[in-house]
């Protein structure tokens, strides 16, 4: 918690500062809602909460009790989080890709990068399809495909991949801020005029095909603490592998060959520290200095 005190400060102005260089994504400001059940209590959140204030962090949050919608009856508990933001990842990604063209960069798609390492002409990167692309710099975030290629690199930790799953479901009242039930493990986002649902840490091979009984029971552990929902319209099918570390700290920095860093391991918080990562690795790429506030995260430490 300690070590990405500094991160997650840093991680609501990151977003604020990519839309206000012009970044046209869509990051709303909100609060969000956690709901607990009767039978559950709120005590390990707020010591997480104590835990994360205890770091430094400013955690500012109130509870109430009494039903509210979208929660079911069921929901009589809510701990009410301010000051948060939250994105469409999807779109999200469409702007930071858009914003980045704009700016004269090209995106590669589709290049599946087989090495890193030195060329005639210094430092190159080689895919399995085109010619090798020069590079002054190079930032490895292939998330939970990254030990493939960072190993010959000298970054010694694995990566698992976490899967989780999501889906989107219209609610008869729309949310207007995501809402979390840590009972069952599961969250809901506003999607456009729908919601996605997105839930379960499924410890599995990053490639290992859908598996419906996964998303499944996602749906089923909601049904009872959700009303509105019409769950007969369900879409947007996805699982994605969230990259973590034997640690739970990302992987930053600088490798042992000059010019190539990484940029990963982010677990369950790759979209909230996205940004701040960038920032502070893009600082000590361009001053070579290297940032404090990056040491937790070297990613040629050991154990
Ligand atoms: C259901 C779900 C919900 C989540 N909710 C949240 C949340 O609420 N908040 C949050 O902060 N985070 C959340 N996460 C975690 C977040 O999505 C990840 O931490 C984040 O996507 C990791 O980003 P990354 O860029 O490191 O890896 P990725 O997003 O996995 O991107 C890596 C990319 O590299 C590509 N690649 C791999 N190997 C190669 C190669 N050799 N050549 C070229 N390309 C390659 C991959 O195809 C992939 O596109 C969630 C994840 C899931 C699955």
């Amino acid at each position: 918690m300690a070590a990405l005190a500094p991160l997650s400060r840093e991680s609501i102005p990151a977003f604020d500062a990519l839309v206000a260089g012009g970044v046209t994504a869509d990051v709303r400001k909100g609060t969000i809602r956690i709901g607990f059940t009767d039978g559950e209590d709120t005590t390990g959140l707020e010591h997480e909460f104590a835990a994360a204030r205890d770091a430094g962090q400013h955690v500012p949050y109130r509870t109430s009790t009494g039903h509210e919608p979208p929660f079911s009856a069921r929901v009589q508990q809510i701990v009410h989080l301010d000051g948060q933001r939250f994105v469409a990842p999807g779109p999200f990604l469409d702007a930071l890709a858009g914003s980045l063209r704009e700016r004269g960069g090209e995106i590669v798609e589709g290049a599946q990068v087989r090495s890193i390492g030195f060329g005639p002409g210094g430092l190159q990167v080689d895919t399995w399809s085109g010619a090798p692309h020069r590079a002054d710099a190079v930032v490895l975030a292939t998330g939970a495909w990254l030990p493939d290629l960072a190993r010959r690199l000298g970054v010694r930790a694995p990566v698992q991949a976490g899967r989780g799953y999501s889906c989107s479901i219209p609610l008869a009242k729309p949310i207007t801020a995501p809402v979390y039930l840590p009972g069952v493990r599961v969250a809901m986002t506003p999607y456009g005029d729908r919601v996605r649902v997105a839930g379960t840490m499924e410890i599995a091979d990053r490639d290992t095909p859908f598996d419906h009984r996964r998303l499944d029971a996602i749906l089923r552990s909601i049904r009872p603490l959700i009303d509105g929902a019409d769950w007969t319209d369900v879409r947007d099918h996805w699982v994605g592998a969230r990259p973590l570390t034997p640690d739970g700290l990302p992987l930053i920095g600088r490798t042992k060959l000059e010019g190539v860093h990484v940029a990963g391991g982010h677990g369950m918080r790759g979209i909230t520290f996205g940004p701040a990562t960038g920032k502070l690795l893009a600082r000590q790429l361009m001053t070579g200095t290297d940032a404090p506030d990056l040491a937790p995260f070297h990613p040629l430490r050991t154990g």
